[in-house]
């Protein structure tokens, strides 16, 4: 093996990204150095509105992060005790967590075996557990797991006929469509983050929430900021301090102009990847007509050890990672919370077998043939 094969693939590379607007983005930046309106400036307004016209959303809420996305959502809803809101359990945590912040009880159900997105029939059975239970049923949580949207019209249909509104957490498939349209239309309210390892991520945390609610952008835009009503020293009800930083704004709104050409380059690195490993592993499968933005790139062993194909690849200098080892209603924080009648074995499944490659917009074909190499030889 010579000098070259052996040297480390990063499983996301920021600094390609860097290299290509570097200029454009030190002069962004900079520019808010210099006005010193380090919260609330010029940028934040503009990102807002450039995030409306990509998505197609009326009212753009920026916030801190994609936790306060999601939570800031629950609580202007005014979800508290008492109230069940449900959610896949194959996911990040941050999607069941804001939930229990709130006081409310999430209900875990399972997820569909090819998308691993939230299962409509396991929804209606954990709304059916959460009634057994005393809960009142308020929302449901969908998730656009690893980049490819859920099935949003079938969740509408479950969540519709049950009084419950659906908040779309798209912290890792903000950009993707389904049926056409862009992530950020569905539901009531849609949350996604800005956190650098996303697809669109900026230089520390941010996230923003989209709704077609008028009412609701403007509760949202009190709870931003402690509840303020008439001025901040105002408080009309509890909130936060979550809102985009200035700077992260002005890294945004550079990042954004670049975003379909890297989903582009996302598909193609994942056209490649499903092309070579098809025949030897089980490889990530998204539903005609949506694109995914892969925020992953995750396939399934599952007749495999699969910490020692991890090890292998490492040793051949190709990182992976586990998105995710354990389910939520497998943690120790979330174990006491009620899961849909008959289980969840999906999720279950997917976690004791997936794993994720090297997935970002500049990962080029030589390199990627390496990983490639690497899996087949790994599974030999
Ligand atoms: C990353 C992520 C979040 C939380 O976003 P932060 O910006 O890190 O707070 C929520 N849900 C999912 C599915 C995520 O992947």
């Amino acid at each position: 093996m010579n000098q070259h094969t052996q040297q480390a693939i990063p499983f996301i590379d920021l600094g390609a990204q860097r290299r290509r607007i570097g200029a454009a983005m030190d002069a962004a930046v900079l520019r808010v150095v210099n006005h010193c309106q380090f919260v609330n400036g010029p940028e934040v307004a503009q990102f807002e509105a450039d995030l409306a016209a990509f998505c197609g959303a009326r009212h753009v809420v920026s916030c801190a992060s994609g936790t306060d996305a999601l939570l800031m959502v629950l609580m202007a809803k005014g979800i508290k005790p008492g109230d069940a809101v449900f959610c896949p359990s194959f996911t990040f945590c941050a999607t069941g967590e804001v939930v229990a912040l709130t006081g409310a009880t999430p209900v875990f159900v399972d997820v569909d075996e090819t998308t691993f997105n939230i299962d409509p029939a396991s929804l209606a059975r954990g709304i059916a557990t959460a009634m057994k239970l005393g809960l009142a049923p308020r929302a449901v949580i969908p998730v656009d797991l690893f980049g490819q949207s859920a099935d949003h019209d079938a969740v509408a249909e479950v969540a519709r006929s049950h009084g419950l509104f659906v908040l779309d957490d798209a912290a890792q498939g903000f950009g993707a469509t389904y049926k056409g349209r862009r992530l950020g239309a569905f539901g009531l309210a849609t949350a996604t983050s800005f956190f650098p390892a996303k697809p669109l991520g900026c230089y520390g945390d941010g996230g923003a929430i989209f709704t077609d609610d008028a009412d609701l952008a403007e509760t949202l835009r009190s709870v931003r900021v402690h509840g303020q009503g008439s001025d901040k020293y105002d408080n009309v009800r509890l909130g936060l301090t979550a809102r985009l930083d200035t700077m992260q704004a002005a890294v945004l709104i550079e990042k954004l102009k670049i975003f379909q050409d890297e989903i582009d380059a996302r598909n193609r690195v994942a056209a490649r990847y499903n092309a070579a490993l098809a025949d030897v592993v089980k490889v990530p499968q998204v539903v005609p007509g949506n694109v995914s933005v892969w925020a992953q790139y995750t396939i399934r062993l599952p007749h495999q050890d699969r910490d020692g194909f991890a090890a292998r690849l490492k040793a051949l200098g190709v990182p992976t990672a586990i998105y995710y080892p354990k389910s939520l209603h497998q943690q120790t924080a979330y174990r006491q919370y009620p899961v849909a009648e008959g289980g969840l074995p999906v999720s279950e499944r997917l976690s004791a077998d997936v794993i994720s490659l090297p997935m970002h917009a500049y990962l080029d074909a030589a390199t990627q043939d390496r990983v490639i190499a690497a899996v087949r030889s790994a599974l030999a």
